[in-house]
């Protein structure tokens, strides 16, 4: 259960998780599908009350699950990012900047956009984080918005 409390999931989510899964049928389910259901729950609940911190970090973590799962985290991450502006616009950012972890640390492609510069209107309509060509084998680069 090391994986499950990684992700702040507890013994008792996990239950109604699995009892959710059963009541559907269809055969076993694995500690994957129990986590997947789990996080998506904890997605909608926070996206009812429009907690976008919180949002934030649930689909970042859900993008760390697809790369371990082998599975596709772009999208999980672009939303991670979409979230990250929303939040930083509630808190009164009008322009923020891409904080890249420095060259030799981010992907050539990524490096490329360290310091660029955008409204934050304009941030949520393009969404050049992630980068789509990034190389990272993680599937980012641990590239950020910060507050410009
Ligand atoms: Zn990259």
């Amino acid at each position: 259960m090391s994986r499950l409390s990684l992700f702040g999931v507890t013994d008792e989510a996990w239950g109604d998780a699995r009892r959710d899964l059963d009541s559907r049928g269809g055969g076993a389910f694995s500690e994957s599908d129990v986590l997947w259901s789990i996080l998506n729950r904890l997605v909608s609940d926070n996206l009812v009350s429009s907690d976008f911190s919180a949002l934030k970090s649930l689909y970042f973590q859900m993008g760390l699950f697809s790369v371990g799962e082998g599975r596709e985290s772009f999208d999980c991450f672009r939303r991670s990012s979409e979230m990250a502006l929303r939040s930083l616009q509630r808190g009164g950012v009008s322009r923020v900047a891409i904080s890249t972890a420095g060259r030799g640390n981010a992907c050539p492609e990524c490096y490329r956009q360290n310091d660029r510069e955008v409204s934050v209107e304009e941030a949520i309509r393009t969404l050049p984080l992630p980068h789509a060509n990034c190389s990272s084998p993680y599937g980012y680069c641990r590239c950020t918005w910060v507050p410009a």
